[in-house]
């Protein structure tokens, strides 16, 4: 597999060019602008948008194996490529169930794998029943395309939630206006780990991270988590339970709920590389880009341990429309000690979106710390990433 084409050309195709030079691997991308992150590093591009299944018939043509960086795909579509011979790593078979939010709860509570009480709604009629055994607040999702927070409405009460409904169903086309209608889990932290499965079926875990979200939107990530051993078990046997029950070959992202009483709940799957990953870039000896380069090409895994101590990784996200690349904020981040920055080059700003992001490894002359307490190390270095790079 020399040739791969990455459907979405977003900063995780971006991500994935070093790895892809180091495996002497070519990268196609499918994307729809000029300004995308990947078109950079590509060494052929299809302008199109994603959910072209007729751009993706000519990315096969480029390429001997296709993978993906954004799942807003249209799976009918290219399943029809499918049949035609064209290899989708991973197999369309392994997203089918994960794109709707309420479908891939579905498919993890049949797994058997611990999610928070949910249901489908439609309409607002009957909710009041359907609604009592939750209690207030309930989450509600828009079962497609959501990200980032986007499409997820923490709701406090039945008028409110009512409300939401009627607005959206009105305001949204008729696909957007199904929802999923789940339990607020008052979480004592967020966890999520990267798990990779091979051709061959070998799975690798990266370390259990924490993440930490503000409105929803991931703001930094801690590796390792500082939970229990049996808890890391625990999210180790989820990963593989999924990723063998998917005949995944690739690398997923799943984000957990760890519980005011130790329980671990899986919140989400992502079908590709994932935010909370980014750290491996420069923490672990194989990247998660590397990771997934390596199964999609039929390679053996490599080494997902980390590099160092621990590692806080922080995301540098719009606060304002802009069209500034941050020169001298970025370069005042990059001078703290073991900081490594990644700057997506993305040629606008908007409030919340993800420009860029920093690992900083937790090493070296904080070693000591950072291994007896990595959590406020992170914590602190977080806020000093995030006094620069914020305006006060
Ligand atoms: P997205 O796909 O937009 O990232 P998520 O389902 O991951 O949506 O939700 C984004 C964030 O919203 C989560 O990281 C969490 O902080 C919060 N959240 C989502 N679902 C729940 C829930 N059931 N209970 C409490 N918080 C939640």
């Amino acid at each position: 597999m020399k040739r791969v084409g990455v459907i979405g050309g977003g900063q995780l195709a971006w991500m994935m060019a070093d790895a892809a030079r180091k495996l002497g691997v070519e990268l196609v991308v499918q994307t729809p602008s000029e300004g995308d992150p990947a078109v950079s590093i590509a060494q052929e591009i299809v302008f199109a948008p994603v959910d072209d299944a007729s751009a993706t018939e000519i990315l096969a043509k480029k390429c001997d194996v296709i993978t993906f960086e954004n799942e807003f795909v249209n799976l009918d579509a290219l399943s029809v490529l499918a049949e035609q011979g064209v290899c989708f790593r991973p197999r369309l078979e392994a997203l089918t169930p994960l794109l709707d939010k309420y479908d891939q709860r579905c498919y993890l509570r049949d797994l058997g794998l611990p999610v928070p009480r949910f249901f489908a709604v439609e309409q607002t009629e009957n909710l009041k029943s359907k609604i009592e055994h939750l209690g207030f607040p309930v989450v509600l999702k828009s079962r497609r395309h959501g990200y980032d927070g986007q499409g997820t409405f923490i709701i406090q009460d039945l008028a409110a939630l009512e409300e939401k409904l009627s607005y959206e169903t009105i305001t949204k086309t008729l696909n957007q206006s199904l929802f999923l209608l789940e339990e607020f889990v008052p979480f004592e932290r967020e966890l999520a780990v990267m798990a990779a499965r091979s051709v061959d079926g070998e799975i690798v875990t990266y370390p259990v991270v924490e993440t930490q979200q503000k409105q929803q939107v991931c703001r930094q990530v801690i590796a390792p988590a500082e939970i229990t051993p049996n808890q890391v078990a625990q999210i180790e046997a989820i990963a593989h339970t999924l990723l063998n029950s998917l005949q995944v070959v690739g690398i997923f992202g799943i984000e957990l709920f760890l519980t005011t009483d130790g329980k671990v709940l899986v919140n989400e799957i992502a079908p590709r590389t994932h935010n909370s990953g980014h750290f491996s870039l420069d923490a672990c000896e194989t990247s998660q880009f590397e990771q997934q380069l390596r199964a999609v090409c039929g390679l053996p895994l490599g080494n997902p341990s980390l590099q160092c101590a621990g590692a806080v990784m922080v995301n540098l996200l719009g606060y304002e429309n802009s069209h500034s690349d941050y020169q001298s904020q970025r370069q005042q981040i990059a001078e703290i000690p073991q900081a490594h920055v990644h700057w997506y080059g993305k040629t606008q700003s908007r409030p919340g979106r993800k420009l860029g992001h920093v690992t900083v490894l937790l090493d070296n002359q904080n070693r000591e710390q950072a291994m007896a307490a990595p959590t406020p190390l992170a914590n602190a270095v977080a806020q000093t990433i995030e006094s620069i790079w914020y305006p006060s």
